[in-house]
């Protein structure tokens, strides 16, 4: 091939690559929506226009953005119709069809539970035997009933399915639950949990490449935003005879950083603290001599 051809097969690969835009499915509107556009926009999309649209697209990223029921979501991705596309687990596992998971939202948490009237003797799963149960995820109910060889009936319904027993439709219920209050409003209780539930990010199993590279760029945008929600920034001051012991409980993304104060003899120490061991550190950085401790969020967290 002449060198020319070359530099023409080149540049227009190029342009294939930046005209490449991704798809993404999310929730139309509903317990997912305001949440999905917050992480796209915390990635740093923004989106035209929002409010009422079946479909945008952003400025500053190739995205296409298409609102859906949720309960299609699974489907539209698996066809390709979308690339990608935000959904809860429980909808993702009843629909049951071929796409793959590639992250962990950490949204949009709640459980598929089964639930019996309050007033009603519950001992154990072996109960449910030839009872009506309610519920709008028969597959992953009937599953569940399988696994723990318990045979009852499952009556599909697409909605308000705690009133069911209350007006004589079913004996139990299975639905989502996530602080329990509407099931006890119903006269409920739970009793069993099928599925522990959030939000994930899914992808068809076909990418191309273009597609897959911008996934991979959508991703670390994610990760990085899902860090820095994990973690806090620390400024605290000390003597500096206390520095060293301060310094071995901040583990930090390298190693503190230590800058002296304008009053002689102390320091300031800055570093990043992880969430989960939050008020323990804090009060044995106390402990140890830390004064004027500072904690700030950090909006976004490169590593
Ligand atoms: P759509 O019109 O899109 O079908 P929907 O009525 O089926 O909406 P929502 O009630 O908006 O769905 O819930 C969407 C998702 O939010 C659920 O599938 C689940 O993953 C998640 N979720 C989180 N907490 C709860 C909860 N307490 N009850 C119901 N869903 C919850
Ligand atoms: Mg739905």
């Amino acid at each position: 091939m002449i060198h020319g051809q070359n530099k023409i097969l080149k540049s227009n690969k190029i342009m294939v690559q930046m005209n490449a835009k991704i798809r993404i499915a999310v929730q139309k509107s509903g317990r997912l929506y305001e949440d999905s556009v917050k992480l796209l926009k915390e990635c740093g999309i923004e989106l035209r226009n929002v409010k009422d649209r079946l479909k945008t697209e952003s400025d500053n990223f190739p995205l296409e953005v298409f609102f859906l029921r949720d309960d299609d979501i699974p489907q539209y991705v698996e066809d390709g119709v979308a690339d990608i596309g935000i959904v809860g687990e429980n909808v993702l596992f009843e629909k049951n069809k071929k796409t793959t998971v590639v992250e962990e939202l950490g949204f949009g948490k709640c459980r598929l539970s089964i639930a019996v009237p309050r007033s009603q003797q519950y001992d154990g799963v072996a109960t449910l035997k030839g009872k009506r149960i309610a519920t709008s995820y028969p597959f992953l109910v009937a599953s569940y009933l399988k696994q723990h060889n318990v045979e009852a009936d499952i009556h599909e319904i697409s909605g308000s399915v705690e009133i069911a027993p209350g007006i004589g439709l079913a004996d139990v219920v299975a639905d989502l639950v996530s602080s329990g209050s509407t099931l006890f409003m119903n006269g409920l209780k739970e009793v069993e949990t099928i599925l522990q539930s959030q939000a994930v990010l899914i992808r068809n199993n076909g990418l191309g490449q273009p597609q897959l590279d911008l996934l991979d760029k959508l991703l670390f945008r994610i990760r990085s935003v899902k860090k820095a929600k994990r973690n806090k920034y620390i400024l605290l001051n000390a003597p500096n005879e206390k520095i060293k012991e301060i310094i071995a409980l901040l583990p930090g993304m390298k190693s503190p950083t230590v800058l002296p104060l304008a009053e002689s003899g102390w320091s300031s120490v800055h570093s990043v603290l992880d969430e989960d061991a939050f008020w323990d550190k804090i009060e044995q950085l106390k402990a140890a001599g830390a004064q004027g401790i500072l904690v700030i969020p950090i909006e976004k967290m490169v590593m």
